[in-house]
């Protein structure tokens, strides 16, 4: 079978998304999706039933994370596909990148309290799917339906990004650990969503260079987070560093997502599509 549709990022229950992966993986299939990973934050709880409900919908699968990453001191996402999803290393190395979070939520409600808003960790848990994994969408899920704010992305314009109460700084797994989880397991990494980061040219440069260095294989080209104009700039970054192109909607919810699943333009014809990577990996 021929790969048309490919989504290679989306979130569910098990992490920041409002649907449990087996309403994803119907959703995606309506939309006309072929090829579905479901790619959790720092967690890979729901793969075995994404897998499953991919197969019961007749669309293909590749097993999906997106790691939390601390690179020259900001955030940056690093997708994990195809890889084996009971490898040991991967899971003991995502249990210990989740592990802060609790505490960070804990200090986030902190920081909003001393700005006027109390009792945000108690709202926020009321949004969260799994314990282990509290984070900044659920918080902003409370802070709108408290009338704090209107919408999600007014919460993290005023609150909960850098400079803003609410904000925790957070040192989350290395990139070296990062790309070592995911290929150790059999799978490709993947830079996400990169036009999202706020790196100079210099810290970009290193970001790719390094994650080739560590075995990095791909990059996102096409998501949800990117402008057309940076899918143009970013293929040629696929282009320049050799790196294949991912293509995923980065789905959270049918009432915060602006890009649906298996809805974005396709992936530029000179790129290798990740998957091309990943043929021995596919459960089909
Ligand atoms: P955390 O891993 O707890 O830091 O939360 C990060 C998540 O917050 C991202 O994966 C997005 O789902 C969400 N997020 C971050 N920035 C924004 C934004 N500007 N608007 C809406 N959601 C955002
Ligand atoms: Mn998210
Ligand atoms: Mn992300
Ligand atoms: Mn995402």
């Amino acid at each position: 079978m021929s790969i048309f549709n490919a989504d290679l990022h989306c979130h569910s229950v098990v992490s920041d998304g409002t649907l449990e992966p087996e309403a994803l993986a119907a959703r995606a299939r309506a939309n006309g999706v072929d090829l579905w990973a479901l790619t959790d934050h720092d967690e890979i709880g729901g793969q075995h039933r994404a897998r499953a409900a991919a197969q019961a919908q007749g669309m293909a699968y590749l097993t999906g994370t997106e790691i939390s990453v601390t690179f020259a001191g900001i955030t940056v996402h690093i997708v994990g596909l195809g890889f084996d999803p009971d490898d040991a290393a991967l899971t003991a190395g995502l249990r210990a990148t989740r592990g802060g979070r609790e505490e960070r939520a804990r200090q986030m409600a902190e920081s909003l309290a001393r700005a006027g808003i109390h009792g945000a960790f108690e709202g926020a848990l009321k949004y969260v799917g799994n314990p282990e994994l509290i984070s900044r969408t659920h918080f902003a899920r409370h802070l709108v339906d408290s009338g704090v704010c209107s919408d999600t992305s007014e919460v993290f314009r005023k609150y909960l990004t850098e400079g803003k109460p609410g904000y925790v700084p957070h040192r989350w797994a290395s990139l070296s650990d990062a790309v070592r989880w995911i290929t150790g397991a059999g799978g490709v990494a993947v830079i996400a969503h990169p036009a999202r980061y706020k790196f100079t040219a210099n810290e970009e440069f290193a970001l790719f260079s390094e994650f080739k260095a560590h075995g990095g294989r791909g990059v996102e080209v096409v998501t949800g987070s990117h402008s057309a104009a940076e899918y143009v700039t970013y293929a040629a970054m696929a282009q320049e560093f050799n790196l294949a192109a991912s293509r995923g909607s980065d789905f959270h919810s049918p009432d915060e997502s602006h890009t649906d699943l298996g809805t974005l333009p396709l992936l530029p014809g000179q790129l290798t599509p990740v998957w091309e990577l990943l043929d021995d990996r596919i459960l089909r």
